[in-house]
């Protein structure tokens, strides 16, 4: 028997699969691997919050939801982003939740492009951004941003990149791989760019809760930008729930309207049983947030200043939980550095170059790790790097 011999998908084909998964797996199949490669807590999910779960499941939340989520549950969100940014969405109508923000980023893509659309990606930007847009039918531009300026978002590089087709820029903050917390400021440039030239702004902004350095401004609560931004966030990384499968979406009409109709005809609904528990996150789990964040900060400090002290630089990061040292004194590619690390060492990193081109020269150091696997991951590249000079 053979299968059909008519080409597969072009657009999938073309497209590299994740270089993160690559390490990732290599790495599963050692012994003795401090793994800093990757982006998820290493906290559990907040008991109260697996409680509430398991309660629902005893009471039979085993069901569909409605297609947009359990209005309890948009309304818990819609009045947190009240009360956190200052941001206005309608429960009913203007917020969905989705599979992870995950599935929020191909909903709004899907809705917003048609062939030949061209989205700008600021780079390094997180793998899955410019694959998304490719699978969307559209044209994904990365414009590379300057790491002397600590990853800023800048207006000026972008609007270079701008031409008729522009639908939309794509952005993460604060950052993966960078950590990269954006100014008010710098987000307000991005805002009139895309007013002057008429584009939307989708804004992922799963990190929201996690800064250092200062608060997050939220795109949506620039002046200006709510008509035309997508806001995406979820549960996965500040409560530590990356299993559960929960995030939303949230859009002036009509566009959420499009995103609600490819949801319902494609995923249906969220896990039911995670929506409970992300209902119970927002009520009662801040406290263990407030805990994480804290524990997240005391590793970013200690670890930047061992990267630092091993001449391993990077522009500090506000936000997420990823250093993006440049290894460019190692003489190094990013890919060898990576590879030669974990045989030698057993510390996995990820290359920055997966991030896209101007991510060579780094790695993304995910620091959701132990203080003390993180003082053992140092002292494990600093061997490696004294055993090259
Ligand atoms: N967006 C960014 C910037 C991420 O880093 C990740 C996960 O690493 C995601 C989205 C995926 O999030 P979710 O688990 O909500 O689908």
């Amino acid at each position: 028997m053979t299968p059909p011999q008519k080409p597969l998908s072009r657009v999938v084909e073309a497209c590299p699969p994740s270089g993160i998964r690559k390490f990732f797996d290599l790495a599963q199949t050692m012994k003795g691997v401090i793994t800093l490669g990757v982006g998820e807590p290493d906290f559990p999910t907040p008991w109260g919050v697996r409680e509430s779960a398991i309660h629902a499941l005893t009471r039979g939340a085993t069901t569909y939801t409605g297609n947009s989520g359990l209005l309890e549950l948009r309304e818990l969100i819609c009045a947190d982003l009240a009360a956190r940014h200052g941001i206005t969405y309608r429960p009913a109508d203007e917020c969905l939740v989705t599979s992870g923000v995950s599935e929020g980023l191909d909903l709004a893509l899907r809705a917003l492009i048609n062939p030949g659309d061209e989205v700008i990606v600021p780079e390094p930007s997180y793998v899955a951004y410019q694959p998304c847009v490719a699978f969307a039918g559209g044209v994904a531009v990365p414009v590379a941003m300057d790491p002397a300026e600590g990853y800023r978002l800048d207006a000026a590089r972008i609007a270079a990149a701008v031409t008729p087709r522009t639908k939309a820029v794509l952005f993460g903050s604060p950052s993966n791989p960078t950590g990269a917390a954006q100014s008010a400021e710098d987000l307000t440039a991005l805002v009139a760019l895309a007013e002057r030239e008429d584009f939307w702004l989708v804004s992922d902004e799963i990190y929201d809760r996690l800064t250092y350095t200062g608060t997050h401004t939220s795109t949506a609560a620039v002046p200006g930008a709510w008509d035309r931004t997508v806001l995406l966030n979820g549960f996965s990384k500040s409560y530590a729930m990356t299993g559960w499968r929960v995030g939303y979406v949230c859009a002036p009409e009509p566009l959420a309207a499009l995103m609600h109709r490819i949801h319902q005809y494609t995923m249906l609904c969220a896990p039911h049983v995670s929506q409970v528990a992300a209902i119970e996150a927002l009520r009662s789990a801040e406290p263990d947030v407030t805990e994480m964040v804290a524990d997240y900060d005391r590793r970013r400090r200690l670890f930047v200043k061992g990267l630092d002290e091993l001449g391993l630089t990077c522009p500090e990061p506000g936000g997420a939980f990823y250093a993006f040292p440049s290894i460019r004194s190692s003489g190094l590619s990013s890919q060898d550095f990576a590879e030669q690390l974990l045989e030698e060492q057993k510390v996995a990193v990820v290359p920055g170059d997966v991030f896209g081109p101007s991510g060579e020269g780094h790695v993304r150091c995910s620091y959701a790790t132990a203080l003390p696997l993180l003082e053992e991951a140092l002292e494990r590249i600093g061997t490696f790097l004294s055993s090259r000079t």
